[in-house]
Order: structure tokens, then sequence, then C-alpha cells
């Protein structure tokens, strides 16, 4: 049979730098790997096929040869398959040290954004929530084959789960990339879940959020993610909680803050205003002479403290609103009350003068 052209099995041109022919590589490993492609026997030739040109192409004294005299000038029998893969991806797909493969792989972890509002997040609450995941396939029990077949012996490593190759005078031991290292293989991959062992379904799951979560707090949920394959442990589940932008506060640390605007003779005078806390309303007293800026509490009505027992506060801001509009009755009043404070000066009035009079040298 006529062996397909090694630059084009890798997709490259015939002048391909080195880091390209390894990129090409690892791109198509990964595509065509059997870890990813379980039971899928054109994707184990194509496998095949993709190492080998990587061998070949990427030693220059083979790669040389290869362009003088084709695939009869170099010899590929001995070529170990596993080297290379390792070389590039180690760990990557599980992968212990050296090589050495567990048989599964611990299930991904997921995530879910929760969104609540200001108010949930203050007193904690207890959802449901609708995730989809990867579970055990129920046909085959997450053994990954139809029921009634066995696994059989890897016939490229008999079942050793490794290959050993020469390197000069070196033996070498590698991972068998036809197995994976497991030493076996999966002839009859179950239909419903494609050998994987894993199939996707939607779980209702019961969740408490804590009170005091923040926007961007994240719950981690032991073993809530997808179950793992070949008896792999299962992933985590991240719950991400988004609070919800509230009509009045805004949160900082544990204390609520909120705008209030107040009328000058509010402020002058002092006054009890009905404001917003979380879940109602309250009476604040502002006291007299109250100036633009201050900020007045109500203690412990902001946030429960995720870590301690104490609870925020909640802060009132207090911005002057100036009339835009007057009334006759109003200018007039105002206008009085003008000449009659006309003497009077703030400490900030009189400050000020004190310096207008230094920078103009009286
Ligand atoms: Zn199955
Ligand atoms: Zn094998």
């Amino acid at each position: 049979m006529a062996k397909r052209d090694y630059y084009e099995i890798l997709g490259v041109s015939r002048d391909a730098t080195d880091s390209e022919l390894k990129k090409a590589y690892r791109q198509l490993a990964l595509q065509y790997h059997p870890d990813r492609n379980p039971g899928d026997k054109k994707a184990e030739e194509r496998f095949k096929e993709i190492n080998e040109a990587y061998s070949v192409l990427s030693d220059p004294e083979k790669r040389a040869q290869y362009d003088r005299f084709g695939a009869v000038g170099v010899d590929v029998s001995d070529l170990g398959f596993g080297t290379l893969f390792d070389d590039l991806f180690e760990g990557f797909f599980g992968a212990g040290p050296r090589g050495r493969r567990t048989r599964g792989h611990r299930g991904e972890d997921l995530q879910y954004d929760l969104e609540v509002g200001l108010e949930e997040a203050a007193t904690g609450l207890e959802t449901k929530v609708q995730i989809p995941r990867l579970e055990l396939c129920e046909a085959c029990k997450g053994s990954g084959m139809e029921p009634g077949t066995k696994r059989e012996v890897c016939p490229a490593c008999r079942g050793q789960g490794q290959v050993r190759f020469s390197q000069g005078f070196l033996t070498v031991a590698r991972t068998c990339p036809h197995c994976g290292g497991a030493g076996e293989v999966n002839r009859h991959p179950c239909a419903e879940c494609r050998g994987e062992g894993r199939q996707r379904h939607e779980r209702l799951l019961r969740i408490k959020i804590p009170a005091g979560v923040e926007d961007g707090s994240q719950l981690r949920l032991a073993g809530e993610g997808a179950v793992g394959t070949r008896g792999a442990p299962p992933g985590d589940l991240y719950v991400l909680i988004r609070v919800r932008p509230h009509d009045f506060f805004v949160r900082r640390g544990d204390d609520l803050y909120c705008e209030l605007p107040l009328t000058f003779p509010q402020l002058a005078l002092g006054a009890e205003v009905e404001v917003p806390v979380l879940g109602g309303t309250a009476e604040l007293t502002v006291p007299p002479a109250t100036q633009p800026g201050d900020v007045l509490r109500l203690k412990g009505k902001g946030m429960p403290s995720l870590r301690g027992r104490r609870r925020g506060d909640c802060c009132y801001q207090v911005v002057l609103e100036v009339p835009t509009k007057l009334t006759a009755k109003q200018r007039q009043l105002l206008e009085e009350f003008d000449r009659a404070s006309r003497d009077e000066r703030g400490p900030l009035l009189a400050s000020f003068v004190e310096r207008m009079k230094k920078l103009l040298g009286s």
C-alpha cells in the first residue's frame, strides 16, 4: 500500500519549520488521540499515521533522508509512538509522572451562575437549580462497554500498558499509545455513551446560600461536578453568586450606602425622615445643623458578615437639594432669612474670608 506523504499527513509545507511541525502535530494528535475517540478505528489509524509522520519529520537526519528517498529511506518499524506524544503532552490526559497513566480521569469542574437580590444575599437562601452535567451512563453502569462484553488485552502492548523501543543503546519504556496505558481495549463500546461511560443529564440540586454572600462570591460543592471516567472521582460544582443592583443600596464591605436628598430647612432644623432599609423602611433622625456630605447611620441594619457575627450599618449620605423654582412667597421668605443672617458667619465662611484677606494683603 502506497504511503501518504508525511507533509500532507501533517498538513504542512515541505519547508515547514520545526515549530510549525510541532504545532501541526500537537493539534492533530490531540484531535485524534484514542482517549478522545474511544472505539473509533479510523481515528486510531490516523493517530498512528500522525505519530509516524511527526517522528520522522521532527528528526533532522530522518527528515533529510525522507526528503531524498521518501518513506523507503526511513526505517519506521521501531519508532516508539508513545515517546513523542508523552514528551509533548505529559500530564495532558492525566498521565502520571513518567507516563504512567491512571485508568480514568477525574470529572470536570462545573460553574453555575446564580443571580440573587440584595435582600436574599442578606438573609441567605435555599434554592433549587437545574444543572446539566455528565453522569454515569445507566446502560453500561459507567464501564463504557456493551453489556455482556469484556475489554480485550491491548494487542499493541500485550496488556503491559507500556511499549519498549530502542534509542541508541538505550531501551526505553513508554505509555502505550494504543490503549493509553490501560493495557486493554474496548472493542464493543456502549451504544448509549459511545464508550465514554458518561451521559448528559439535567440534575435538580438543592443549594444553600449563606447569609452575607457578596457579588462574585463562589461556593464550592465538592463532588457535584461531572462524574469521573472509569471510577475516577467526580469534579466539583462552583456556584458563582451575582447580586443584582439594588434600587437604593450599594454595598461597601458589610455596610450599605444610600444617598439621601434633604432640603436646607431639614438640614438646618433637623428632621425625622423615613428611609429605606433592607426589606422595609425605618425612621432616621437628622440632627440639626447636618451638613451636606455627612453620613448618618442606622447601626446593625447592614449586611451580615460572612466571617463574623457583626452586622454592618445602613449609611445615608446626605445630599442637599436646592430648589430650582421658587414661588413668590418662598422667594420673599428666603430673602428675609438672608437679611436676618447677613452678619452671621459659619466656620467655613469665616475661614474663607480670613484667607481672602491674606490674598489681598490687607
Ligand atoms: Zn454507556
Ligand atoms: Zn496498549
